[in-house]
């Protein structure tokens, strides 16, 4: 029956990692208005045009209603009877015939904690092998790998309200303008009305750069190179926080030594930054009470991303900035759930809660629970599996929620190894570029048709409530999960999400005072939770995550950027438009947003379009070894000389910028440097 009764419900944004919470006003499917209410934790009365716009994907025709399976060359709609028992006896084969390590597993942020928690779950559970990761493998895990190294959370140091109280704000490739717009608004509201300070290391002068007291532009891939030299200047004039490290820091002899070749020349020369201006960022930390800095992918996506995270925690322990409000370390998350992903267990190395997968005595409690064996051993990340498909090693996959034939860096590659996978499960809300490798396809339900919870940059767990129904035959991915499961032997007993996250709660430490009545309505959880409800604004008050609850300085090195050859004379910079989420398959969707932004371009500098004779509007093409790409010039004095900036927000093959971006990655994490792009333009 067709609903005629207007009423509003609570959800969470789902398009970036503030974690904006607001209602949502429906009739039947119809969405009539978004309304933040000051009782949001995270945004209070704001939200930004994605999260009051943004919606429209949800009742878009081109929505996936049926599950699919492949027939030859093309797609026939089937039951989800006819599609469950397909994959189960296909996956069931494959673990029989070559093992559990056969099979690689892939969540993303765009799904719930729950949903990801059963992701990691089915691999580890029914299939033993740890081959499970997510999308934050595209973007943050250099961060949260710098963060673990030196303080021993990956997460936000303190709350999105505390950033507000610093003295000082240092921003290093992100631009939360258009990334993350509401927290970005409270940075611009503490700089202006209350003295903040704020400098900007960018190669892009974003708005953001504009309005700050200091912006820097150092050469690309070489942000290490100066908060490193910075460091070392400040402990030269006693500008370090003696107290602080002897109390709560360690290694402090052998970090002092690790940084001896930054000198302010050494910087300079390797960054392009000024030696002033180096000193004037010192003498700023200095001067502040209470320094955050916060970071995007403009530091993670390169070949030294989790070096460079180390480096900024490093900087801010040796100056006392941690453990109080107004100081620590900020990674923007970029998805919004980017957080919860990593969290709840779809990593390699990771159990639910970062309880490691070499830890014995955690992964036997998890062993003991699920009546299973778990190898000690981490399995294969994202890129790995790609890896592993092309030596034949890795036979299935099953994806849930993530484009990874756009998202993914050098998408032609890509694209060669999806299609050599003997069996491909995906499960989406849109038969997407990925979907189109696959050989059953399962129609899933966007957060406005389920219930869960989201975690956003800050660690906060909120609910979202089930706004409509889902659309057609399409389900909720947990309650997918669960029915693949069941039919390999599973026994899982899940009537709603709740019942995960009180799973997940007895597994995990720090959720150990998670549950649904807490997260009633506008309540939320920042993690670490203790069993009595009490949780963690503010991390490191009084010890760092490590066994003596000290913080360990990491001793890294700068990993210089790729090389190139010489005929790739142009460095291609990507990111993030105001407007758009992501490879943007949902925000495209929305009249109003396409109507503004109907096709990506690629800016280009005054001084450059002069050089080559490009004019507003130019159609271009674009050429990196990988690929190449036609797309119209934006002449904008943000980009300066050689530099070009394409926004990432395509699925089109004539403009994906991921058709361009190559084979190097972050050296730990093995994070694509999309950031190290080189290409040559011609006008066409
Ligand atoms: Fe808030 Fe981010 Fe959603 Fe905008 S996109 S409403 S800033 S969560």
């Amino acid at each position: 029956m067709r609903e005629t009764r207007t009423k509003k419900t609570k959800t969470v944004c789902t398009f970036c990692g503030v974690g904006c919470s607001f209602e949502v006003w429906t009739k039947g499917r119809e969405i009539l208005k978004v309304q933040p209410t000051s009782d949001a934790p995270a945004n209070g009365i704001s939200t930004c045009i994605k999260g009051k716009f943004g919606w429209d994907f949800v009742n878009s025709e081109e929505r996936l209603t049926k599950p699919l399976i492949r027939r030859g060359d093309h797609f026939e709609e089937a039951t989800w009877d006819e599609a469950l028992d397909l994959i189960a006896n296909k996956l069931g084969g494959i673990k029989d015939q070559f093992g559990g390590n056969a099979i690689g597993f892939i969540s993303s942020s765009k799904v719930t904690n729950e949903e990801n928690y059963l992701m990691q779950k089915l691999a580890r559970q029914i299939f033993a092998t740890n081959n499970v990761d997510n999308c934050s493998r595209y973007c943050q895990s250099p961060a949260t790998d710098g963060l673990l190294r030196t303080v021993g959370y990956g997460g936000d140091a303190g709350t999105i309200q505390d950033i507000a109280g610093a003295g000082l704000v240092i921003v290093v490739g992100a631009n939360p303008t258009e990334g993350h717009p509401v927290l970005a608004t409270r940075v611009k509201r503490a700089h202006k009305l209350k003295g903040q300070k704020l400098i900007v290391s960018d190669l892009r002068k974003h708005e953001m750069a504009e309005r700050a007291d200091l912006y820097i532009h150092p050469k690309q891939g070489s942000d290490h190179a100066w908060i490193a030299a910075v460091a070392k200047y400040m402990i030269e004039q006693g500008w370090h926080d003696q107290t602080f490290i002897e109390e709560r820091v360690s290694g402090f002899d052998v970090f002092v030594k690790s940084i001896e070749k930054y000198t302010l020349d050494y910087a300079e020369k390797q960054t392009g930054i000024a030696k002033e201006h180096l000193i004037q960022i010192a003498a700023m930390i200095h001067e502040a009470d209470g320094v955050c800095v916060l970071w995007g992918m403009g530091v993670t996506q390169n070949t030294g991303g989790s070096n460079t995270s180390a480096a900024i925690s490093n900087l801010l322990l040796v100056t006392g900035n941690y453990g109080r409000p107004g100081a620590g370390a900020y990674p923007l998350r970029g998805h919004n759930n980017v957080q919860g992903a990593c969290d709840f267990g779809t990593l390699p190395a990771w159990l639910p809660g970062y309880q490691h997968i070499a830890d014995d005595a955690a992964r036997k409690k998890f062993e003991l629970a699920w009546e299973t064996s778990i190898p000690a051993n981490p399995g294969l990340d994202n890129i790995q599996m790609l890896q592993a498909i092309e030596a034949g090693e890795l036979k299935a996959m099953y994806l849930m929620g993530e484009e990874m034939a756009w998202v993914d860096s050098n998408a032609n590659h890509v694209h060669d190894a999806l299609s050599r996978l003997d069996f491909f499960v995906v499960q989406d809300i849109f038969l997407t570029k990925t979907a189109q490798f696959a050989d059953v396809v399962l129609p899933a339900a966007p957060s406005l048709e389920k219930e869960g919870t989201f975690t956003n940059t800050e660690r906060r767990i909120q609910r979202l409530y089930q706004v409509m129904e889902p659309m057609g035959e399409a389900k909720p991915d947990w309650w997918i999960l669960r029915e693949v499961a069941n039919r390999l032997g599973a026994g899982w007993n899940y009537q709603c999400p709740g019942d995960i996250m009180d799973e997940a709660a007895v597994l995990s430490p720090i959720f150990a005072g998670v549950d649904y009545a807490r997260l009633e309505g506008w309540d939320s959880l920042l993690w670490p939770v203790a069993k009595d409800g009490t949780d963690t604004p503010l991390l490191y008050t009084e010890r760092f995550n490590f066994p003596d609850g000290k913080a360990r300085l990491a001793p890294v090195e700068w990993i210089l950027p790729v090389q190139m050859p010489e005929a790739y004379d142009l460095l291609l910079n990507n990111g993030r438009l105001l407007e758009h989420f992501h490879e943007g398959n949902m925000t495209n969707k929305s009249k109003g947003i396409q109507h503004k932004f109907p096709e990506v371009f690629v800016e280009v500098s005054p001084e450059l379009a002069d050089a080559r004779g490009i004019a507003e509007g130019t159609l271009v093409r674009l050429e990196s070894p990988y690929g190449a790409i036609r797309v119209r010039a934006v002449i904008t004095d943000r980009v300066q000389g050689n530099e070009l900036y394409l926004p990432m927000h395509s699925v089109s093959d004539q403009s994906a910028v991921n058709l361009l971006t190559g084979t190097a990655t972050d050296q730990n994490t093995h994070t694509p440097a999309y950031k190290q792009t080189k290409v040559r333009m011609q006008v066409i």
